[in-house]
């Protein structure tokens, strides 16, 4: 296994070296020269295809993709054959594999792109009058290079997903054990306190007035069925069936609860009574679901009780997917305590690990149930905050940062400690690549510290949504 980077630029050089030099540099100056016509036919092909159309906004395919894919074939067939360039490409071609794992962009998809490169290679070289011989050669040379490096591409790409695949199931398990009593009675209680806050509605607001009712998916409970129970019960019959149930209250149960306020009061009794009925049927399943799991391993970091680090790629991934889908935004923030180096130097590690176990506590405190409060480093946590965009962010950090600044630190021999930190905030921007998110929260994070701590920056954000 450990031989993998060699033998995968072994490979491109044989194939480079398997063509005459002039060949090379016939396919390395047509790629160059139509590098922008080929890419345009790529992505104008790939758009009309549903799933790739997931991936490809228009926006991001101008703003980034476009120049990525141009350098990335001119720079295949540019044919640099010197042993550093070779070895240079094949790690360029895993790494595309990875980034591509991150985002779930299928093998086939990615084929299917390279066929229509390959096609429009082939259409343009016969263009070129190269006599049947020099053109078979040529052929064959563009063909084996390309298939070379989406080969190396996939096998980074499945190594990538198995071992995510992994850490998605570890999760998911992880999941099941974490506070199971804890959400167990808070999410029944959250779907009594909705349903109580509907009956409340009609009594109050009354007849022939226009009643508001609100929705069972925008309340605590449902914002805790999208996006944590999706992974702790991934696959539940129970599950499927709040979803279902959810829906139908939400689509046909409330509309007619509300008409009938206004223009049916007699018909209220019989639909209050089919209300009643699913609700109580939603909270036996929850219970249900909830009592048929068993207690797992723990996932958290055993001195702050944060989420593992482990778990980020699970997370980041799929609350990527769910903003994608709902067409809703989450945000992530980056938290580095300041001067931490000097507590522990003045007061000795134990003091020190008080102190990260408090500032979790700060972080979790502020944060809902349905955030995921992650450490990511020494004295670094990652939250990220569901459906939260980048203004509501803000003031979720800024009041993490303020919850900080009033605890109070105790040295060991009680003098009160200045403990602070700072903060970067990025808000999901419709790029597929959850790394590029952390990156931006990072940057902020170290722009924040440039600026004299104890404060939150927020990210430059590049907007790539698509409009709509
Ligand atoms: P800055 O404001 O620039 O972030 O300064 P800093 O001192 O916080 O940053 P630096 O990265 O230099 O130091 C972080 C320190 O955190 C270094 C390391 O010894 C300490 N640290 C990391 N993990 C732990 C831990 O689990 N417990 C304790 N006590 N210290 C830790
Ligand atoms: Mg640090
Ligand atoms: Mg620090």
């Amino acid at each position: 296994m450990h031989r993998k980077p060699l033998q995968a630029a072994a490979r491109i050089e044989r194939i480079l070296f398997s063509v005459r030099p002039e060949i090379r540099d016939t396919i390395a100056r047509l790629v160059e020269a139509s590098a922008d016509e080929l890419v345009e036919t790529f992505y104008s092909t790939l758009t009309q295809d549903q799933e790739a159309a997931r991936f490809l906004s228009h926006k991001l395919v101008d703003e980034r993709l476009h120049r990525s894919l141009r350098q990335w074939l001119v720079d295949l067939f540019a044919g640099d054959a010197e042993a550093g360039g070779v070895q240079a490409l094949a790690e360029r071609q895993k790494g595309i594999g990875e980034a591509h794992a991150r985002m779930r962009i299928s093998i086939h998809l990615v084929m299917q792109g390279a066929d229509l490169l390959k096609s429009s290679i082939f259409e343009r070289l016969q263009q070129t009058g190269l006599e049947r011989d020099r053109l078979w050669e040529a052929t064959v040379y563009a063909t084996g290079l390309m298939d070379c490096a989406i080969e190396i591409m996939s096998q980074s790409f499945v190594r990538s997903t198995a071992s995510r695949a992994q850490t998605d199931e570890a999760y998911r398990l992880f999941s099941l054990g974490q506070d199971i009593t804890v959400d167990k009675e808070s999410q029944r209680a959250a779907l009594m306190e909705w349903s109580l806050g509907v009956l409340f509605s009609l009594s109050v607001q009354g007849q022939a007035q226009q009643v508001r009712l609100t929705p069972l998916s925008r309340s605590d409970f449902g914002l805790w069925l999208r996006h944590r129970a999706g992974v702790m019960f991934e696959g539940s019959a129970n599950l499927a069936h709040i979803e279902k149930s959810m829906q139908t209250i939400d689509e046909e149960l409330l509309p007619k609860l509300e008409e009938a306020c206004s223009a049916d009061p007699s018909s209220l009794p019989e639909l209050l009574e089919g209300f009643q009925a699913i609700v109580g049927e939603m909270k036996f399943l929850l219970v249900d679901m909830f009592q048929s799991v068993a207690a797992i391993e723990s996932g958290r970091d055993p001195l702050t009780k944060a989420l593992n680090r482990r778990f980020l790629p699970s997370i980041l991934s799929r609350e990527i997917i769910l903003a994608t889908k709902n067409k809703t935004s989450f945000s992530l923030l980056m938290i580095d305590v300041d001067h931490f180096k000097q507590i522990n130097d003045a007061w000795g590690h134990q003091a020190g690990d008080a102190v990260l176990r408090q500032i979790a506590d700060a972080i979790l405190d502020a944060c809902r149930l349905s955030d995921f409060v992650l450490r990511y480093g020494g004295e670094e946590f990652l939250v990220a905050l569901v459906e939260k965009d980048l203004e509501a962010a803000f003031r979720a950090a800024e009041g993490i940062r303020l919850q900080v600044g009033t605890r109070e630190f105790l040295a060991p021999d009680n003098t009160p400690l200045p403990v602070t930190v700072s903060i970067g905030v990025a808000t999901f921007d419709g790029h597929p690549d959850f790394s590029r998110l952390i990156e931006m929260a990072d940057r902020a994070l170290y722009t924040a510290k440039r600026n004299g701590r104890n404060r939150t920056v927020i990210a430059e954000q590049t907007q790539f949504r698509q409009a709509g």
